[in-house]
């Protein structure tokens, strides 16, 4: 079994006290030692999928992990997939210093995204990440131009959109046509013309293609490999060029509830290696994205029971110290999760409950009806597989401080973001002086 596969990470145990422990840390101890909320991660379930993504891919040599950053982007993270051999696919000036300060290759580091600011595309060649996949004609325009005024060449992926529905929420899919991201298979010969005969400080080497998240049919894989080998190889005859590099992206899923079934990083890698068969001309280098299937389930939530309500002829609420700041998904898009009480996972005698959030919006529900233990006030509740867009899409609605996060590995636990105060949150507010007055 594949790390995603697994809805909790993989130290996940019941120890002597009865309480639930990952990575040898008792979470009980854990909430009173640093607070609730809080993210937890834990170490030896993200080397173990890094490991598992380069053992699958072992016999493909040219292969290149991307970690993708938006997933979860902080500096103890970063440095972690740098030792395990990631790069880094950012979408941000703040990912990439992100990952600039965690001192990584920036050979290894890839710009992606359909809106890349002047600032952050300057930025970027400063700091000399390694590629950029660009994703429309005015983006390419301008990386040229800032690229000659650096004297500097470029090099690109260009982003296009195969046309391939995949089974997922509407708002995670992005290979299908009429998508934002990316050329149409029918503007490329335009785009690459245009490059060859006025960019010369863009050098490209690939396609570039990624068709959504959360994704459980390798097909889907499959189907997209296929449509960006032919256009490589239709591209490198017509044009005469020789792109060798192909970046598939991410979205591989991960397993939130009993219900999931995510495909294992091995089968995967079957996938990609059959697609690569067709190829004609040489095996190009493959460039893989894996954001949440990474990250995902090595992180969990850990949240303290404070008031509940039993409505008369309806449901029990059980409300809990955070919700959908920390957690925007079960609001954003009816994300599912699994959860346990810390300090009674032995216990027998269960209650169907809901689980409430703190924020003032009804729609702050983080888990629907879920069978749990009897809880009292104070009771910790464990949510699994928070590792990924959990800290990352995080906000500060409420005005409410964002939690911290602990790395836990070999009973030992270091906290890697520290939790915000309430200084943070007004350090940047300033009072004109005319409203002093
Ligand atoms: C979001 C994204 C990824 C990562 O997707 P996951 O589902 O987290 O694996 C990879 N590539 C691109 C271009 C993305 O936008």
């Amino acid at each position: 079994m594949s790390v995603n596969q697994s809805l909790k990470p993989i130290t996940t145990k019941i120890n002597d006290n009865g309480n639930i422990s990952i990575g040898g840390c008792d979470l009980k101890e854990i909430a009173n030692e640093y607070g609730t909320p809080l993210y937890v991660i834990d170490e030896l379930t993200l080397r173990t999928i890094c490991r598992e993504y380069k053992e699958a891919f072992s016999e493909y040599k040219n292969i290149k992990m991307m970690y993708a950053c938006k997933a979860l982007c902080n500096m103890a993270v970063s440095k972690i997939l740098s030792e395990e051999g990631f790069g880094f696919d950012t979408v941000s000036g703040g990912e990439i210093y992100t990952v600039y300060k965690t001192g990584v290759c920036m050979k290894d580091v890839l710009f992606n995204g359909n809106n890349k600011s002047k600032q952050e595309i300057k930025f970027a060649l400063d700091c000399e990440v390694g590629r950029f996949s660009v994703d429309n004609f005015y983006e390419a325009g301008l990386l040229d131009k800032l690229a000659k005024e650096r004297n500097k060449t470029a090099e690109i992926f260009l982003r296009i959109t195969p046309g391939i529905e995949c089974h997922t929420h509407d708002y995670i899919q992005t290979g299908q046509t009429d998508s934002k991201f990316g050329f149409d298979l029918t503007q490329v010969d335009d785009i690459i013309s245009l490059i060859n005969s006025k960019y010369n400080n863009l050098h490209i080497v690939g396609l570039h293609a990624h068709i959504g998240s959360q994704i459980f049919e390798l097909q889907s894989f499959y189907d997209e490999i296929i449509i960006l080998i032919k256009e490589m190889e239709r591209i490198n005859k017509k044009f005469k060029l020789n792109m060798n590099e192909m970046n598939i992206g991410g979205g591989v899923g991960v397993k939130y509830t009993e219900n999931d079934n995510p495909p294992s990083i091995k089968d995967l890698a079957e996938i990609v290696t059959k697609a690569m068969k067709t190829c004609s001309d040489n095996l190009p280098t493959i460039y893989l994205e894996p954001g949440r299937s990474v990250i995902s389930t090595s992180g969990v939530t850990l949240y303290t029971l404070g008031s509940s309500k039993q409505v008369p002829n309806g449901k029990k609420y059980i409300a809990v110290d955070g919700g959908m700041a920390d957690n925007p998904r079960p609001a954003m898009y009816q994300a599912e999760y699994t959860a346990e009480v810390v300090n009674k996972a032995n216990y027998k005698e269960k209650e169907r409950v809901t689980i409430a959030g703190r924020y003032c919006e009804s729609g702050d529900i983080l888990i629907e009806d879920i069978e749990l233990p009897k809880l009292e006030t104070g009771d910790v509740i464990c949510v699994y597989n928070t590792g990924a867009y959990n800290y990352s899409m995080a906000s500060n609605y409420n005005r409410v401080e964002k939690p911290a996060m602990v790395l836990v590995n070999n009973s030992q636990s270091d906290i890697i973001v520290n939790r915000e105060t309430y200084e943070d949150l007004v350090s940047e507010d300033r009072i004109p002086d005319r409203l002093r007055k």
